[in-house]
């Protein structure tokens, strides 16, 4: 077993830039000498520095699991486990987060102790399916360590062609422009398929995401094969005396400039005597106005949700933001909420029938037609629905480095 501290020239150009590093924290892990994942980061970061060297990666699957599961621990195993034995197992259990990512600090250092006794160390919060990942742990420590996560009230998340774990913004709990009980949502749908979740039976993986607004902060638009994002139906609510106030502070042009201006469909304009004209039935309900003017404005009183189906970046037939199927759901009694649940059932059972293996609701439905798996689900088709609402979500990055070394020089080099 390696104990020396491996020479990682490649890698150590990963912490030159502006930027935090995993390598740091690798290597801070790999120095923790007094813990008993010590050489096992070692070890991996002898095995990373290789795979920097020649362009591969040297993880193999393989099978593990827990008493009951079939899916929601990642195996990888090392194929150069002769020179770097200490990592040959290097296993991702995969927890189900609380819904709003909601943690208190006790059961968070709860957690760290569990997996510093049986891990790695190595934590990501969170993956992009929502799960909180506890990377590298070996095959003979995943049940006891299982069983005391479970203990703390903790599950398994999804892997493989199934249901995956959901993720739901941080909600009505922090956060004023929630238009409905997200929390809920997310614990409904992952309580009802919780059977695809740990047996995974589907054609391929299916992802929930919630977000509680258009600002959609769990990424549930491009990242999940059923969307639900908060909406509004009636208008925006205006507090006219606080937008004289924010033109009184910040002028006429201020506001032109960074609110006007920018609203998607024109539907603002600002009247002689400083207050707010909203066209409410061009409004697009994009987030941008309430945004900047949060005091000001805020989403309507008759909220609800749309729900948008077959997001995904990037797909094997380029990316695909979700296409609105049910434009607007009230979401305030039981009955509503049990509406959304039907829809998610009727969407999974379409999905199950009629995709093909390795197939995606959003490469299902281009491959069969939108109008096709509407009727399947049994929804008349309304005009409100939109199949496009922009396809490539890419972003540039030009400039990045830029933005990086002013963003240093505003917090101080000591970052
Ligand atoms: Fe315009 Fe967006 Fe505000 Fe609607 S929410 S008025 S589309 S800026």
């Amino acid at each position: 077993m390696s104990m020396e501290m491996p020479k990682t020239p490649m890698l150590d150009q990963l912490e030159s830039g502006p930027w935090p590093s995993f390598v740091s924290g690798l290597k801070r892990l790999a120095q923790s000498e007094d813990k008993s994942y010590a050489p096992m980061m070692k070890d991996l970061l002898g095995q990373l520095e290789r795979s920097y060297q020649t362009r591969k990666g040297y993880w193999k699957g393989g099978t593990i699991g827990v008493v009951g599961y079939g899916a929601g621990v990642i195996p990888r195993f090392s194929e150069l486990k002769d020179e770097f034995p200490a990592s040959a197992e290097f296993h991702t259990l995969r927890i189900m987060p609380p819904a709003g990512m909601h943690y208190t600090a006790e059961i968070l250092s709860q957690l760290c102790d569990i997996w510093e006794k049986y891990g790695s160390g190595l934590i990501a919060l969170h993956g992009q399916s929502g799960d909180i990942m506890f990377q590298g742990i070996r095959s003979e420590n995943v049940q006891p360590c299982f069983d005391e996560m479970n203990e703390l009230g903790f599950d398994l998340g999804g892997a493989g062609a199934g249901v995956r774990t959901s993720i739901s913004c941080v909600g009505a709990a922090r956060c004023e422009h929630s238009c409905f009980d997200e929390a809920r949502a997310m614990r409904m749908l992952v309580n009802a398929f919780l059977d695809e979740m740990h047996r995974p039976s589907l054609p391929y993986k299916f992802k929930f995401k919630v977000s509680g607004c258009a600002n959609d902060c769990a990424n549930a638009i491009q990242r999940s094969d059923f969307a639900v994002i908060g909406t509004w139906r009636d208008e925006i609510q205006a507090d006219q005396d606080e937008i004289r106030r924010i033109v009184a502070r910040r002028g006429r042009k201020w506001l032109i400039d960074q609110v006007i201006t920018l609203c998607p469909s024109h539907a603002l304009s600002l009247n002689d005597d400083d207050s707010l004209d909203i066209a409410n039935h061009d409004c697009v309900r994009c987030m941008h106005c309430i945004n900047v003017l949060t005091k000001a404005l805020s989403p309507g009183r008759v909220r609800g949700a749309t729900v948008l189906i077959g997001g995904k970046r990037t797909l094997k037939i380029g990316d695909l933001m979700g296409s609105v199927v049910a434009p607007f759901l009230r979401l305030e009694s039981d009955e509503d909420y049990e509406a959304l649940l039907d829809l998610a059932r009727r969407v999974m059972d379409f999905f199950i029938d009629n995709a093909l293996e390795h197939e995606r609701t959003g490469e299902m439905i281009e491959r069969i037609g939108l109008v096709n798996f509407l009727e399947g689900i049994g929804l008349e088709v309304d005009p409100n629905m939109i199949r496009h609402p922009r396809t490539n979500s890419y972003v540039r990055t030009d400039g990045w480095d830029e933005e990086a070394a002013k963003w240093k020089a505003r917090h101080g080099a000591a970052e």
